[in-house]
């Protein structure tokens, strides 16, 4: 395992648009495992691959449910809304109001390749929509309502 270091809000790869996976290889399957190790060591409920420095169409994604692997999704149906905190890795120890859809389906493919679709409410709808704003070089930042506000101390960051 290895730990990817997690750019931050100011580093251009950030703000760049990712580009699709069009196979498997090592080197990507390599990619997927550490970024769900840097995800998990840095306690986020999600990471996507431009947040490490490789413009790829890759997110992983865990809500306290088990880990999700997206390659190159697509959010295909939105539905209703939540205004909630929301936080990013590459903000540490910041946080801010940003309305999201409440449910929201998306169609990836898999570590395998293979296309399935995924269902998300709440939590899951808003770690999706975040995730993949990244792969189009968005931060919440850009949505967010009011400032950004420095989360407590004795909080777990989202
Ligand atoms: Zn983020």
């Amino acid at each position: 395992m290895s730990i990817r270091n997690i750019r931050t809000l100011g580093d251009e790869e950030l703000r760049k648009n990712a580009k699709p996976v069009k196979e498997m290889t090592e080197r990507t399957a390599n990619l997927i495992e550490d970024m769900l190790d840097t995800m998990y060591l840095a306690g986020g409920v999600g990471l996507a691959a431009p947040q490490v420095g490789i413009l790829k169409r890759i997110v992983v994604i865990d809500i306290g449910e088990g880990p999700v692997v997206l390659i190159n999704p697509q959010i295909i149906e939105t539905d209703g809304e939540q205004t909630g905190m929301e936080g990013c890795l590459s903000l540490p120890g910041k946080r801010a109001v940003v309305t999201r859809p409440n449910h929201v389906v998306v169609k990836a493919l898999d570590k395998n390749m293979e296309a399935f679709t995924l269902e998300g409410e709440e939590l899951m709808a808003r770690a999706i929509c975040h995730e993949c704003d990244h792969l189009d070089g968005i931060m919440y930042v850009d949505k967010m309502e009011g400032e950004l506000m420095d989360v407590p101390e004795n909080e777990d960051e989202e």
